[in-house]
């Protein structure tokens, strides 16, 4: 059975006070969840204080990008061994926003993956295509080819440490949600790839998450679906209450 994630992309919003303010509230919501696994991805500055405000909880943090050095001449860049070392134990590698606006590139991808495992981070690669490739008929050939150069040169000990996040672009942050069916669709194709590259038990063991204005009001339906194992939510995630109920759907 894999056991559902529900992690937040909290983007390039919060400073640190709305940070303590918002785990107040929410982890009373969230004290009781069980039934799955919860990550909270804040920027940089505000790590520390996620940490402190999340320690003997079951909510764990997560960095939103990585550098593949450790460390080094590389201005304005934050290496796996800072972000374990501030206490995240998740990051998440190629949002489509590190993609169009950062020149994340499927290489550069891996390269974050590689680094992120070596410091014992547990990564969610986000992997899905744009609206002119989704209406030009090429979804699959955009996933494959994502999964193929992103992914598949992972060693089999390596991909079993990673979660994989189906973003399609034209979802994220335009309210514009993929029905359960075309998600679940994307989902089976992706597992069928983890399937052909690493074998049976991998894929039944993948964990794949959906992300693209997820809500309150569509959870339940994305997370019927038998291949959709949890969710990657960036605006509702900045709510304490809105998030809580995506959590306890
Ligand atoms: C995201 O940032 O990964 C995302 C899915 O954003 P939103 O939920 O706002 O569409």
């Amino acid at each position: 059975m894999r056991r559902p994630l529900m992690a937040g992309n909290w983007k390039m919003y919060k400073t640190a006070a709305e940070t303590a303010a918002f785990f107040e509230m929410f982890n009373p919501l969230v004290a009781h969840s069980t039934h799955c696994d919860i990550v909270i991805c804040p920027p940089f500055p505000n790590l520390a204080a996620a940490v402190e405000a999340t320690r003997g909880t079951r909510v764990e943090i997560g960095g939103q990008n990585l550098y593949w050095a450790k460390e080094g001449a590389y201005t304005g860049e934050v290496s796996g061994p800072m972000l374990a070392a501030v206490g995240a134990k998740w990051v998440i590698i190629g949002h489509s926003e590190r993609r169009q606006y950062f020149g994340e590139t499927d290489e550069t991808v891996l390269k974050r993956t590689v680094a992120a495992l070596g410091a014992g981070l547990k990564p969610i690669v986000c992997v899905g295509e744009r609206l002119e490739e989704r209406e030009a008929g090429q979804t699959e050939a955009v996933l494959r080819a994502q999964f193929a150069e992103g992914i598949a040169p992972l060693a089999p000990e390596l991909f079993a440490r990673i979660v994989i996040a189906y973003e399609p672009v034209w979802a994220i942050g335009t309210g514009r949600t993929a029905t359960p069916e075309i998600a679940s669709e994307a989902h089976r194709f992706l597992r069928a790839q983890v399937e052909a590259r690493y074998g049976r038990a991998p894929a039944a063991q993948a964990c794949i998450l959906y992300g693209g204005s997820v809500k309150p009001d569509n959870i339940k339906g994305l997370m019927a679906q038998v291949d959709i194992d949890g969710v990657l939510v960036g605006g509702a995630s900045l709510d304490a209450a809105s998030f809580a109920a995506i959590v306890n759907f």
